[in-house]
């Protein structure tokens, strides 16, 4: 079975490097429940890739202490630690001059597992991220897209299967769209591993996609709240983590949705090969000013309205492309971004075979947001009177103790 996430703590950690005036991180301490994706989200310079080099002993702390799994890194030998530790970074931080398959195998060859089970594991972790092992193994980075490379990096980190994962911003250099397929991909390996992952972002968004707790961390790594996404997003706990959350917080609740958790519309749909009449006829019945074609996979290829169907001969031709489609696993932010470019206010979902399984229309994310502004403001009217509420700096510093789903 595979070893799942430990608890790691960091308990009144600070790092000074020589010659700055100001210690890079100042008394920092978190509880990271076993299990858990937690992400760092702060701005640039406060102090994140100093913590996460610390947890992995790249970097020594000046003060304090760092446990995984109960145990005091300080007192392990570094490369056996490191062992135990996935580290994924920007960029990949792959090995230019090695095969993908000999970069997965780093930590396997290091830990002296014979060819036949290093192999087995190297196509095991590329199936596991979405890459055909006999297409892959033997190509070098530079052969390979951002995304492909970040999944290597990926797969590389879960090679020896380490109970701890620690990713600082590894989705930061590629496109947005490839960096919502690595996050959706991220969340399914999660849920079948349930490792311990620490995620360093600047991105909000990812932060709340991701994140079963977000900490937001000001200079000097100072943690200004450390809560669920919901939680933050509804009750900021100062004015910092509030502009952070933007003025569009009500915006990034879209991305705690899926879209397979909402209900989807269905409008009239037809084959290009099918007669026009039966398919005009359905659209003026169900009053629909549209509806969608679709191909012989059920994959939507076309809108087309009343209008353009009145004098259509074939379905072959008439209406205007489909310009995006929203997977059912996707956030309904993604989905808000794929309708705003149609000019039906609504976006074609398909299923992981592609194929048409409904429509989400703006109104869908508009009656959604507003249930959930409802649904939060009573949340937070609680939260008020209660006694003691995490997102407090000090509750901060001992989220455990409010946090009644912790594994632990
Ligand atoms: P982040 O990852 O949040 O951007 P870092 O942990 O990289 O922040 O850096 C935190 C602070 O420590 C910054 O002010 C940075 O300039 C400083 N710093 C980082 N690495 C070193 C180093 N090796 N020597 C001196 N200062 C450093
Ligand atoms: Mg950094």
């Amino acid at each position: 079975m595979t070893p799942r996430g430990v608890r790691i703590e960091l308990d009144a950690v600070s790092k000074h490097y020589p010659g700055q005036r100001d210690p890079a991180v100042d008394n920092f301490s978190i509880s990271i429940p076993a299990g858990e994706i937690v992400v760092f989200v702060g701005p640039s310079g406060c102090g994140k890739t100093t913590i996460m080099r610390m947890i992995n002993r790249l970097i020594e702390p000046s003060s304090g202490t760092i446990t995984i799994g109960g145990r005091d890194v300080g007192g392990q030998n570094p490369d056996q630690l490191r062992r135990q530790i996935g580290y994924s970074i920007q960029q990949a931080g792959l090995f230019p001059h090695q095969t993908v398959a000999r970069n997965v195998a780093t930590v396997p060859t290091l830990l002296g597992w014979n060819r036949a089970k290093t192999n087995a594991r190297v196509d095991e972790m590329l199936e596991l991220v979405g890459l055909d092992p006999g297409t892959f193994r033997r190509r070098y980075p530079r052969q390979l897209s951002g995304g492909q490379q970040q999944r290597v990096g990926v797969a590389r980190a879960l090679a020896a299967d380490p109970p701890v994962l620690l990713m600082d911003e590894p989705f930061g250099a590629v496109d947005p769209i490839t960096r919502g397929l690595l996050q959706d991909e991220l969340l399914r390996l999660q849920a079948e591993l349930r490792k311990t992952i620490v995620f360093v972002t600047h991105d909000f968004n990812e932060a709340v996609k991701l994140g079963d707790r977000i900490a937001v961390l000001g200079t000097g790594s100072r943690l200004l709240q450390y809560d669920t996404p919901a939680a933050v997003l509804a009750a900021p706990a100062d004015d910092t983590v509030a502009g952070f959350v933007g003025a569009d917080a009500g915006l990034k609740q879209l991305t705690l949705t899926r879209v397979e958790d909402v209900e989807l519309d269905r409008c009239p749909t037809a084959a290009e090969t099918d007669a026009v009449q039966p398919f005009r006829a359905e659209i003026a019945e169900r009053e629909w000013p549209w509806g969608l074609i679709l191909d012989a996979e059920r994959r939507p290829l076309r809108w087309v309205s009343a209008e353009q169907l009145a004098h259509a001969a074939s379905l072959r031709e008439v209406g205007q492309p489909v310009t995006g489609t929203v997977a059912l696993r996707a956030s309904l932010q993604e989905a808000l971004e794929t309708l705003l470019t149609e000019s039906t206010a609504h976006a074609a979902v398909t299923g992981d075979d592609g194929g048409y399984v409904g429509l989400i229309a703006i109104d869908t994310l508009v009656t959604h947001l507003a249930a959930t502004r409802a649904e939060s403001s009573r949340a937070a009217g609680k939260s008020a009177v209660s006694t003691g509420s995490a997102a407090t700096s000090d509750a901060a510093h001992s989220p455990d103790e409010t946090a009644p789903g912790d594994p632990i």
